[in-house]
């Protein structure tokens, strides 16, 4: 934990969020500014500054983060059907030149519209 880091003070509470998930290793809340109908954050409750600080012993909690998303879309009905339609998408924001403003690792989650590719 960071004591200076606002999703560790999300995490332990003293910041207030709308939770969707928490197990032992992650915990998943809405977006405050949501760029979509559906915006969550899965974030590990580890403080990781981000994928660029990422190391070999991180690799399964990474992979149980993308299960989580995977069972949230699940639980909100985002998931493709056979024919592949519908869907989200899940993103990293590495570094400041791709977006990212908090430093502490999170999959966006984004979903409920339809999507452009690539992205701006
Ligand atoms: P990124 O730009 O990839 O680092 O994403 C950080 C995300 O955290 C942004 O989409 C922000 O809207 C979101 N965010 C920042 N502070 C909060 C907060 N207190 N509660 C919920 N989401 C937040």
């Amino acid at each position: 934990m960071a004591s200076d880091c606002i999703f560790c003070k999300i995490i332990k509470g003293e910041v207030p969020s709308k939770k969707v998930y928490e197990d032992e290793l992650t915990y998943a809340f809405h977006d405050i500014n949501p760029v979509a109908p559906v915006h969550i954050l899965i974030v590990p409750k580890k403080h990781i500054l981000g994928i660029q600080e990422m190391e070999s012993e991180d690799r399964e909690l990474v992979g149980h983060m993308f299960y989580v998303a995977k069972e949230i879309a699940d639980s909100l009905n985002l998931n493709p059907d056979e024919s592949l339609k519908g869907g989200y998408r899940l993103v990293f924001n590495v570094g400041r030149d791709a977006g990212q403003s908090v430093f502490h690792l999170h999959l966006h989650l984004i979903g409920g519209r339809s999507m452009s590719w690539p992205p701006g």
